[in-house]
């Protein structure tokens, strides 16, 4: 599943080749993916420019100079490519963006989990998916004293407590063992009961973990393929995820996996406490 990191490597690379093109026509192969597509996403989209990229938690936001947004959240398999205009369509495509400038931003997503629409500019904010999320960990108000603040009367475990996106966007599951294992903190502790130091050294590493995952080009262990058409992962070393049974790196005991709500944690049991 696209994480943050892919998501930020995608607008990275797509808004060298989109930013300042107008969008000369647009193609739909389908009316559903997750929900119903808007059926006037043409006419919302096409002979404007596009201005602007940006990313918030997970989604992909396409600025355009008539005041719409294009929101696009890739779910389990989606993914947005450039292509050239002489493209050949592949299974899975199913909405194409032609620019300009000869380029097509392409909309893949085989299991169909993924989410596109329009919406007015202004409205970003408030849109469902949008409003009463948490800080984006790269943020100025994101540090230790905001997250002391978050847990002082959290009682779920600490890895459910970084996954919150109202607490906190983008920790998703990988990131959130290995962010865990840099601070040597245990998954299964109680959020509340963390000192400060920990706080303050968790705070540090999840934003490490993020940024070495960006510059890797995203982490993932699906299809991933970012917006210049090179494979998302040149995989950056992950000390505890997916690494059960193998040896810790630092104290050679053997990684432990386990199921928290449903996901699967990686953790040492000897350097994390
Ligand atoms: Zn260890």
């Amino acid at each position: 599943m696209p994480e943050l990191p892919e998501v930020e490597t995608l607008k990275r690379s797509l808004e060298k080749y989109v930013v300042g093109h107008k969008i000369t026509s647009f193609m739909q192969f389908r009316s559903s993916l997750r929900y119903e597509l808007d059926p006037n996403l043409a006419t919302k989209t096409v002979n404007s420019f596009i201005s602007k990229l940006q990313r918030v938690a997970k989604y992909l936001i396409i600025e355009l100079s008539n005041n719409n947004s294009i929101i696009f959240h890739l779910g389990m398999t989606g993914r947005l490519t450039l292509r050239k205009i002489n493209y050949e369509f592949q299974k899975h495509d199913h909405l194409v963006f032609v620019l300009e400038n000869e380029n097509l931003i392409v909309f893949n997503d085989s299991r169909r989990f993924g989410m596109v629409y329009v919406c007015n500019t202004n409205q970003l904010k408030m849109q469902k998916y949008l409003k009463n999320i948490g800080l984006e960990p790269f943020s100025r108000q994101f540090n230790a004293e905001y997250l002391v603040n978050c847990f002082k009367n959290k009682k779920t475990p600490i890895k459910s407590a970084i996954m919150d996106n109202k607490i906190i966007v983008g920790v998703g599951n990988i990131y959130a063992s290995e962010s865990l294992f840099l601070s040597k903190i245990s998954p299964l502790r109680p959020a509340q009961t963390l000192t400060t130091n920990e706080i303050l050294c968790l705070t540090r590493s999840i934003i490490l973990v993020l940024n070495e995952a960006i510059d890797a080009g995203g982490t993932t262990l699906r299809d991933f393929v970012n917006g210049d058409n090179k494979p998302g992962y040149f995989k950056q070393k992950l000390n505890v995820y997916d690494r059960k049974n193998l040896n810790c790196y630092c104290c050679k005991a053997k990684i432990t996996k386990i199921m928290q709500s449903g996901r699967a944690t990686y953790f040492c049991s000897i350097c994390q406490s």
